[in-house]
């Protein structure tokens, strides 16, 4: 349509004016839900406009011509009541967060105190203008500034960015910061130490920051071998990322000795701090002499993780990073005098009343995300801490912690755990026995596991766990929901021993909306091939 219509538009209305044959409504419990664009009826619409009068205007006055399209576009035409219907009865097929327990592994925190959406949502939140000036969002400001100071105290580090967009950001950002420190000392170094149990993101990271990867290997106990580190420690390392608790959910013991090893050749520590709700109030990344630390505020700080949806990955560092930070930053401006970041550029604030402002750091690595960053997950971050205060923060790593080692407790009877000792917000199970007695793989497992009513947890993931099962129970679920997560489980090793042998698990789930799909496919088969009766 090349003009825009003068009128109203009657929201809501179902105009129906004829023709097109649409696919008929499913029954409920039926699982053959049409496409929306075969619900669609020609000329069918959710909004229809009243005639007032007023002339149609041509679009072509306003735009040329040749950007104009010349055919209708093939929008599926439904009214407002049957689009309504269309989404609620697939958001019923779908497992969620609001619906049962979580237990994904490395994901942290998956239920969302509903006081935090209350908080993103408020339109004094949710309507600034993210290039308003500072002196119009003191309040909003002041929110940042707050926030910073409160995750440099519980990591135990001096200055942050809020920047990131999430934990591979941030880890990015943090590689940045680790090479503009060396360049500033002259110092041309090469190599980032990894160890093998760590998050994909981190290696990927370290390629994209342009370096190169030293791996270094687990030991028998589950912790970063220590006599690798100190073999490969040299002038060639900028640094070492680690995740501690790592992610088969054991703490490193020997840290505080890998940190000397390490400042020792002249590198930086740098903590990946995604899944942090396991040391909350407990210790801190900067006592343990890390230099840099990312947090996922998505997946310990009150925000919806996966889906889609936005998260962030504020990055905190210590005094010497501090000046290299991403910016402009959100600053006290009573502090600036005090400032560890000489502002290198002009003071954004003209009112004298005006406490919060804007600075840029003096060696600012530059901007990482437009704008103020992912915002309202921020307010939301905010909202979480306060609501908990530091009691309460500490209290949900004491219960993410116990409720994990119950789990490996209860679960040991069936299910032999990888490195079996005290572990922290998680634990790694491993299937090797069950695939090698029974046919029964990690995958097998976790879509069975969906047809009893739970989400399936992280499979395959520490890559140095055979038949990894990673299970991450989280503080929220009560004794009772632990208690049927691990009767499913217990379930399910006895389905293995008794019918195991049989093919029958290699076909679950069999009673959910989508059946075992091809895990592959999508890999290899870039291009969909859309079959519309399917
Ligand atoms: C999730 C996770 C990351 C990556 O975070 P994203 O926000 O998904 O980029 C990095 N490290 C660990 C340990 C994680 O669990």
């Amino acid at each position: 349509m090349s003009t825009v219509r003068g009128g109203e538009v009657a929201a809501g209305r179902s105009s129906l004016r004829g023709g097109g044959v649409a696919a008929s409504i499913p029954l409920l419990g039926n699982d053959s839900e049409p496409t929306i664009f075969e619900l669609s009826a020609n000329q069918r619409s959710s909004c229809s406009f009243r005639t007032t009068g007023i002339e149609d205007y041509p679009l072509d006055k306003f735009i040329p011509k040749k950007h104009l399209r010349e055919d209708e576009v093939q929008l599926p035409q439904v009214s407002e009541r049957d689009l309504v219907a269309h989404f609620t009865r697939l958001t019923h097929r779908q497992y969620s967060v609001d619906l049962g327990a979580y237990p994904l592994g490395s994901c942290t925190m998956k239920y969302n105190p509903k006081l935090c959406d209350y908080v993103a949502n408020m339109p004094s939140f949710a309507n600034i203008h993210p290039g308003a000036p500072s002196s119009a969002i003191q309040g909003w400001l002041e929110v940042l500034v707050r926030l910073e100071e409160i995750l440099c105290e519980v990591t135990g580090m001096y200055c942050a960015t809020l920047q990131p967009a999430a934990g591979a950001a941030g880890e990015l950002t943090g590689l940045l910061l680790m090479r503009a420190f060396h360049d500033s000392n002259g110092d041309k170094r090469t190599h980032i130490i990894i160890p093998d149990s760590a998050h994909g993101t981190n290696p990927a990271s370290v390629t994209l920051g342009g370096y190169l990867v030293t791996t270094v290997p687990t030991d028998s106990r589950g912790c970063v071998d220590v006599s690798s580190v100190k073999k490969v420690a040299g002038s060639n390392i900028a640094g070492i990322m680690l995740t501690n608790p790592n992610t088969l959910g054991i703490f490193e013991e020997e840290i505080v000795e890998i940190a000397q090893l390490i400042h020792g050749c002249g590198g930086l520590l740098y903590y990946d701090g995604a899944n942090f709700n396991a040391i909350m109030g407990k210790v801190r990344p900067g006592d343990m002499g890390f230099d840099i630390v990312h947090l996922n505020l998505h997946k310990t700080f009150a925000t919806p993780h996966g889906g889609g949806g936005p998260g962030a990955g504020p990055v905190v560092v210590s005094k010497r990073l501090a000046k290299f930070l991403p910016g402009p930053r959100p600053v006290r401006i009573a502090d600036r005098e005090r400032s560890f970041v000489k502002t290198n550029s002009k003071p954004e604030h003209s009112h004298s009343s005006q406490v919060y402002g804007w600075e840029m750091p003096e060696s600012s690595i530059g901007r990482v995300h437009s704008w103020h960053g992912n915002s309202l997950v921020l307010a939301r971050a905010l909202a979480y801490i306060l609501y908990n205060g530091s009691d309460g923060l500490k209290h949900a790593s004491e219960m993410a912690v116990l409720n994990a080692n119950w789990l490996r407790k209860r679960l040991s009877n069936n299910y032999d755990v990888a490195f079996d000792r005290t572990c922290m917000h998680e634990l790694v199970l491993t299937l090797t026995k069950f695939k090698k007695d029974f046919g029964v793989r990690a995958i097998d497992l976790a879509k069975r596991l969906m047809e009893l009513g739970f989400h399936a947890p992280t499979i395959y993931f520490p890559l140095i766990v055979d038949e990894a099962l990673m299970i991450e129970p989280t503080e929220t679920e009560s004794l009772q929901t632990l208690e049927s997560l691990a009767g499913a489980l217990d379930q399910i090793a006895e389905e293995a021993r008794e019918v195991g042998a049989s093919s029958k698990f290699h076909e679950y789930p069999s009673t959910t909306p989508v059946g075992r799909v091809d895990e592959a496919l999508a890999a290899r088969q870039l291009i969909p091939t859309y079959d519309a009766k399917h």
